[in-house]
């Protein structure tokens, strides 16, 4: 049993026009087992929210806290975090020449665990969980991200959560371009990872549609940065039929 918990957390981000503050106290605990999703609109703060858990150098943490079992996460470079057991897929958004999916994956293995896995288990490791992604063999020879479509991009993604098996995972709009079947297979990855490892997961998502495949415990708006209201899995429904508009509206009151 593991808790993940982020308290008053404040971020900003540098741009031309100076330090821009886009998260504004967001507070939340996720256990592990346990399923959030953060629903919002765009620009509320979500995507911010996944890289300063990954430590993306570019967000600026002004104050408040991000733990995990009590050990603070700010403190820990980014292959710390990872080793801590936080699935980090947005860490790796670019492409790494040279540098195929079956050697990146068997790295990040190692990098996580400590040892390299012995070759023939990770092998048939590898193997079963494309099978389960329903990826051909040949996808494992290419080099990451190199000519990814969206859909190959979100695989690889839930791939790499199958076999790194991790504590926590933040995925953020992974449902972003994968058409129904797609989304069907993707999500029955996440739904096998968090049966076979009991993971917490950061469910991001701006629309309603991955939480009929993905069954939320807990749902999060956020809104201008902090959450503005949570409840069950009935909140989603709720955004499903009534939109962001109720949140906007109070934001230009305010
Ligand atoms: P969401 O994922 O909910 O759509 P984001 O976290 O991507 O929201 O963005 C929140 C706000 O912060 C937006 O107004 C966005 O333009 C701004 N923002 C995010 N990242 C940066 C950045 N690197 N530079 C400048 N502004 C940013
Ligand atoms: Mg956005
Ligand atoms: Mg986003």
């Amino acid at each position: 049993m593991s808790t993940l918990i982020i308290k008053d957390l404040h971020v900003s981000v540098e741009t031309e026009q100076g330090t821009k503050p886009i998260l504004n106290g967001v507070d939340l605990t996720v256990a592990s087992g346990e399923t959030h999703a953060i629903m919002g609109p765009n620009g509320s703060g979500k995507s911010t929210l996944a890289y300063t858990i990954a430590g993306h150098p570019k967000y600026h943490v002004e104050s408040g806290s991000i733990t995990l079992d009590g050990q603070d996460i700010l403190a820990m470079s980014v292959d710390e975090r990872a080793r801590a057991g936080l699935f980090l897929a947005m860490q790796y958004p670019v492409e790494i020449p040279g540098v195929t999916v079956t050697n990146f994956l068997r790295t990040a293995k190692t990098a996580v665990d400590g040892e390299a896995p012995p070759i023939r288990a990770w092998l048939k490791d590898l193997r079963g969980s494309m099978a389960n992604l329903r990826m051909d063999k040949s996808f494992a020879e290419r080099n990451v991200n190199e000519g990814f479509s969206g859909g190959e991009k979100k695989r690889h993604e839930i791939l790499q959560l199958e076999l790194l098996k991790p504590h926590f995972a933040v995925l953020d709009e992974t449902d972003s371009g994968l058409d129904v079947d797609a989304l069907k297979i993707v999500s029955e990855g996440v739904n096998r990872a968090k049966d076979t490892t009991g993971m917490g997961l950061l469910l991001i998502t701006h629309y309603t549609r991955i939480l009929r495949y993905i069954k939320p415990d807990f749902v999060h708006v956020f809104v201008d940065g902090r959450v503005a209201e949570e409840g069950g899995p009935e909140l989603a429904d709720r955004l499903e039929n009534e939109g962001y508009d109720r949140f906007l509206a109070d934001t230009n009151v305010g």
